[in-house]
């Protein structure tokens, strides 16, 4: 007997699919694999979950508890405990589905298998990847994992996805509580900073700065506080790059370098040094009314600080980075190689990626995710039912960035450039400071329980 409510998901799938699934409800189901315990991984497997009959579904994750990684951010904030953002992993994964709790090591796409790093062997007729990505704190000279929380430093991101615990909230708020105190006796500097990899949720160094900037204003206290990035942009989109910089006017003791990349840290004398790139150009040419040759110059600045806030420089999962599963060359390399609009994979079309994990130019955010699981949903259907992909994910991406207490600028975007008739449409809108933090969290555990239906 068919449910109601699998009779309605079906329904919104094409009726081609629909009816392949439906008259095939007593033949065997496919073999699919999930790789990732994480936001992707939850997601597509309660979509794909409610579609399949007597599925064949296995998923394989380390972790029993399931982080809102966003959440950390309302930790440091103070507006959320860690334990509210932290919920069992039993909860989201049905009773039906064989779930491994292990790590996948290596990965044998022409035998259509994995191994765990445990040993054991699963193959698959059809596979979805969601590694997410890994942290890098030890990229930074003179820094280790084990300082964030002491000496000063803060790392909002810090988080253990496998072991399902994140101090990043908790320490960062102990941390602006200390800079609360010891900006009330003194001059201090603060630096924030960014690195020269793909970051999941590419805003949150700036909203670290604007949360402390905006305390430390309403409080009457002062502070120098540095935001440093290794780009050339607050943010790559222009309008929203604009809007920033006149958030950054409001802040008077936030000034901002560009084209720094932290590369090393004595945390005992408390001096960042950064790799700083610029370009230098040699003279203005009358006759073709451009400049002449533009020669690229590093220099290695050092700063001071008192405290300091470090987003880790971040890579693809090692499974993925070391497998042929990774794009070769170039910009991606080491990332899931997937076609940019259809998330299937470039050599292996019963592969595909779902997350931070994969090998696209936009945002790793929960909000992408959600866009994929969509596209994949569909996509891998037609692959099952030997039917055109017609799929196309549009790169969508979401970006909340909390310019003050309470107040957000809500950036949505994908390949084209910002999305046409949304909230980022009314950029200069006085609407766009009224997100209620709040919501932000009980949508989210809406939508995963709902597989984003
Ligand atoms: C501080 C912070 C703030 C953020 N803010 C926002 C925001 O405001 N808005 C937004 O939309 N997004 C935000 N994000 C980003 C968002 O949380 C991620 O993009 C999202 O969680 C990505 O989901 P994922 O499934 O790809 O990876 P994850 O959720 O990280 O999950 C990866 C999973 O894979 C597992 N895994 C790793 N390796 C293996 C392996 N070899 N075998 C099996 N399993 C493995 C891990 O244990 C984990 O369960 C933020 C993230 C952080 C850290």
């Amino acid at each position: 007997m068919i449910t109601r409510r699998k009779a309605i998901r079906l329904l919104s799938l094409s009726p081609l699919v629909a009816s392949l699934l439906y008259a095939s409800k007593s033949s065997p189901s496919p073999r699919i694999l999930i790789i990732g315990g994480g936001t992707g991984a939850i997601t597509i497997l309660t979509k794909l979950s409610k579609i399949f009959h007597n599925p064949k579904i296995t998923i394989i994750a380390p972790n029993e508890k399931h982080i809102y990684q966003p959440g950390q951010v309302y930790v440091a904030a103070g507006v959320y405990e860690t334990d509210e953002i932290i919920k069992n992993n039993s909860n989201y994964i049905p009773k039906d589905v064989i779930w491994i709790k292990d790590k996948v090591k290596s990965y044998a796409p022409q035998m259509n298998s994995i191994t765990t790093q445990d040993g054991q062997t699963v193959e698959y007729d059809y596979l979805i990847v969601a590694t997410g990505l890994e942290y890098h704190y030890e990229w930074i000279k003179g820094l280790h994992k084990e300082d964030i929380g002491t000496k000063n430093i803060a790392s909002v991101y810090l988080n253990d996805t496998d072991k399902g615990t994140a101090k990043g909230g908790s320490s960062t708020l102990k941390w602006f509580e200390s800079i609360q105190e010891e900006a009330k006796n003194k001059d201090i500097h603060i630096l924030y900073t960014m690195p020269n990899t793909p970051v999941k949720c590419g805003a949150v160094a700036q909203k670290m700065a604007y949360l402390t900037a905006d305390y430390l204003q309403k409080h009457s206290l002062s502070a120098k506080l540095t935001y440093t990035t290794n780009s050339k942009r607050l943010f790559g989109l222009k309008d929203v790059d604009k809007r920033l910089h006149l958030v950054q006017k409001e802040y008077l003791s936030l000034q901002t370098k560009f084209r720094h990349n932290l590369i090393e840290i004595d945390t005992k004398k408390k001096i960042a040094t950064y790799q700083h790139k610029y370009e230098i150009k040699t003279g203005w040419d009358p006759d073709f009314q451009e400049w002449e040759s533009i020669t690229k110059k590093t220099e290695i600045v050092k700063m001071h600080y008192d405290y300091i806030h470090i987003v880790p420089p971040m890579s693809a999962t090692k499974d993925i980075r070391e497998s042929e599963l990774a794009v070769e060359d170039g910009h991606f390399k080491g990332w899931l190689d997937v076609d940019l609009e259809t998330l299937q994979h470039s050599k292996y079309p019963n592969i595909f990626g779902i997350g931070d994990i994969c090998g696209t130019p936009l945002g790793k955010t929960v909000a992408t995710v959600a866009a994929q699981a969509l596209i994949i949903e569909k996509n891998l259907l037609s692959v099952i039912t030997k039917t055109k992909l017609i799929e196309k994910f549009t790169g969508y991406s979401v970006c909340p960035i909390k310019v003050a207490f309470g107040k957000i600028i809500l950036v949505e975007f994908d390949y084209q450039g910002l999305v046409e008739n949304t909230k980022m449409s009314q950029l200069s809108s006085e609407s766009l400071w009224k997100y209620d933090l709040y919501e932000t969290k009980k949508e989210y555990w809406a939508t995963l329980l709902k597989g984003h239906a």
